[in-house]
């Protein structure tokens, strides 16, 4: 039977913060977009460390009360205990992330062109032809609408991105919050065999209050038992829990016909730290301006979309994170003699300062170059990849890919 469905121009996925920063940067146009989000409520549930960036004030308009702490020293501890601190003028943020996703929301649910469909979910779409134009069906849990767009913000576990064959691999992540005594400017991540995959962190929130988790690939609740044994905490002072997934990979192909993915559905987050906000945020700018440009010339076909979402979006950020892959790659095999022995040639080469966690690792290639030049890198790096082969296989594929 024949039915006319209503036409939207932007169909988003996902009101978490790639999709409701998307929106916000669309709202400034007269497109008409649809948001389906299937919780009920914004930014729940909470499932994140909020350690970003100072990037994160250059990239959107931070709202002082949003920025709970800042971090001023990275402690990086081996399995063995030692440690290295890692300080310079990055001083990240550790924000409010509830009200980060509710921030832009906030900004655009006034506008008469955007509706948000709560308590719904996305369940297919399928190719339409609408006169000339091809469009996407979408089904939801409660509807079918058409629009000429559909952008996929429906985090790791992505259904915009599985029609397309992707599937992210994916890290469980799971953290307490616990009111504690440890440092209330320093982050620390704990590195170790068990949990190579990434590691286990930190993260001051302020007011005494402390996020301590730890991601990895497998078995997460019985290494996170582990962990939580060795940082000896008083459990009567945890306050609550969260759990969620972090997409591990390269960044995934994200332009599709009439389809562009954006944030942890496109797998842009840091390997080497799971954070996947800066990069998100860069990508979303780059998503709505190439939406507005295929309104432009009303033309919505893969070709456009690569060339003006894709391939920006590669020079940007997809090489960066290709590096964080690589120091990934790197990590996930370093014994606790290789910990040892990178954290003798940072205090030898003092630089410490160089390495500012979470400032140029956000777009560590000129820093792994600088490193690269230290005299004592070299051979470490040369005897360490003769030990491991593969890792040379790995690393070609990846720069090549
Ligand atoms: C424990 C943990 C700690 C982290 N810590 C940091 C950190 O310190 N710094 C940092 O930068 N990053 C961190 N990250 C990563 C960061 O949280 C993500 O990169 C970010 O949330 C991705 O945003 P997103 O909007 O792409 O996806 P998500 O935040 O996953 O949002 C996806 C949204 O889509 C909705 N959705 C999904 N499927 C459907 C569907 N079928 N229909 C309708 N709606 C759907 C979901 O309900 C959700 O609202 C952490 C992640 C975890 C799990």
């Amino acid at each position: 039977m024949f039915r006319d469905y209503i036409i939207y121009d932007v169909c988003i996925v996902g009101g978490s913060i790639a999709g409701n920063y998307l929106c916000y940067l669309l709202s400034k146009t007269n497109l008409k977009i649809i948001v389906i989000e299937e919780h009920e409520e914004i930014g729940l549930p909470f499932q994140c460390a909020g350690i970003i960036s100072q990037k994160l004030s250059q990239l959107v308009d931070l709202p002082q009360e949003l920025i709970l702490n800042r971090v001023e020293l990275a402690k990086i501890i081996a399995p063995s205990g030692r440690y290295i601190k890692l300080f310079g003028d990055e001083q990240p943020y550790i924000i409010n992330r509830i009200g980060l996703d509710r921030l832009f929301y906030e900004k655009v649910k006034q506008n008469n062109n955007i509706t948000y469909f709560f308590g719904e979910r996305f369940k297919s779409f399928k190719y339409v032809k609408d006169g000339k134009q091809k469009l996407v069906l979408i089904e939801t849990s409660k509807r079918k609408l058409k629009a000429k767009i559909l952008v996929g913000c429906d985090g790791p576990l992505s259904l915009v991105a599985k029609s397309f064959g992707i599937n992210n691999k994916n890290l469980f992540a799971v953290q307490i919050r616990i009111e504690s005594d440890f440092p209330v400017n320093e982050a620390v991540m704990y590195f170790n065999p068990q949990w190579k995959e990434l590691f286990g962190w930190i993260v001051p929130e302020g007011n005494k209050i402390y996020r301590i988790g730890l991601a990895c690939l497998k078995n997460i609740a019985r290494k996170f038992r582990i962990y939580l044994k060795k940082l000896n905490l008083d459990m009567q002072n945890k306050i609550d829990q969260q759990g969620g997934l972090i997409p591990y990979g390269l960044m995934n192909q994200i332009a599709f016909e009439n389809v562009l993915l954006v944030g942890d559905s496109a797998c842009q987050v840091k390997a080497t730290t799971g954070g996947g906000i800066i990069m998100l945020l860069t990508a979303a700018k780059y998503a709505a301006s190439c939406i507005q440009k295929c309104f432009k010339c009303n033309k919505f076909s893969k070709r456009i979309i690569k060339k003006y979402y894709e391939t920006p979006c590669i020079s940007a950020i997809g090489k960066e994170l290709k590096i964080h892959y690589l120091i990934r790659a790197f990590l996930e095999k370093f014994s606790n003699n290789d910990f040892e022995k990178v954290f003798q040639i940072v205090k030898a080469s003092k630089i410490e300062h160089l390495i500012s966690i979470y400032g140029d690792m956000d777009f560590p290639k000129a820093v792994i170059f600088k490193i690269l030049k230290n005299p004592l890198v070299f051979p470490f790096l040369i005897k360490f990849i003769l030990k491991h082969p593969s890792i040379l296989v790995k690393l070609l594929k990846t720069l090549f890919k």
